[in-house]
């Protein structure tokens, strides 16, 4: 059955992941005199084989506007454990650029969902695809972002995944902008570091190349 409060989220076996992450949510953490954990669940942004995302928002007196991605599957007992490990080293790197997680929870399935923070932006290809965007600022704005990653790699973090969809225009800034940091790492616990820091290299080059691609139709 569906949530009441949150009809559109995807809830496995009765458990709604807006009410599960509204507990698993830190009171305190943007210093509201009267902080609420209370979610509201906006619209889907994508629904996929692997995961949905939502866009979800945070009530209270500056209501805030977050992202809510949640698995279909299961994930092993560690899930948490990873989740909290992926947060901490994300503060401690404090990158701009990088969007921060906030909580996670598993249902009862074991599925789990993340909620982290929202910047409103379009995938950088569909920007150019659109014609809001030359293709050659658009390369230009990707190299920050693989300089983001060589210094996530020296950290031993990796993207994890690093395809266009994670690769946004942040609207406000107008810098490239990497979403979901970490997340499919923590699916995919046993994955070697050096295949990870491949697979983040090879997502840049993908992306540049069909970015020079565009530019040259
Ligand atoms: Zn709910």
């Amino acid at each position: 059955m569906a949530c009441q409060r949150h009809p559109i989220a995807a809830t496995h076996r009765g458990f709604c992941a807006a009410c599960l992450l509204e507990d698993a949510l830190a009171p305190v953490e943007d210093n509201e005199p009267t902080p609420t954990k209370r979610l509201t669940i906006q619209v889907p942004l994508g629904r996929g084989a692997r995961a949905d995302v939502y866009l979800v928002r945070r009530d209270g007196p500056s209501p805030r506007l977050l992202r809510l991605k949640t698995w279909h599957r299961a994930a092993d007992v560690q899930f948490l454990s990873r989740f909290g490990q992926l947060q901490k080293e994300l503060e401690s790197w404090a990158a701009r650029d990088v969007d921060r997680p906030l909580a996670a929870s598993l249902d009862a399935a074991g599925c789990p969902s993340v909620l982290t923070e929202f910047r409103q932006g379009l995938p950088i290809v569909d920007r150019v695809r659109s014609g809001r965007l030359a293709a050659a600022d658009a390369v230009a704005l990707l190299k920050p972002i693989g300089a983001l990653i060589a210094q996530a790699h020296a950290r031993g973090l990796f993207h994890g995944s690093v395809v266009s969809g994670n690769v946004v225009v942040d609207a406000e800034s107008g810098r490239a902008r990497l979403l979901d940091f970490g997340l499919t790492g923590l699916m995919e616990p046993d994955e070697e570091p050096s295949v990870r820091a491949s697979k983040d290299l090879a997502g840049i080059q993908a992306l540049s190349d069909s970015l020079r691609l565009l530019r040259i139709h």
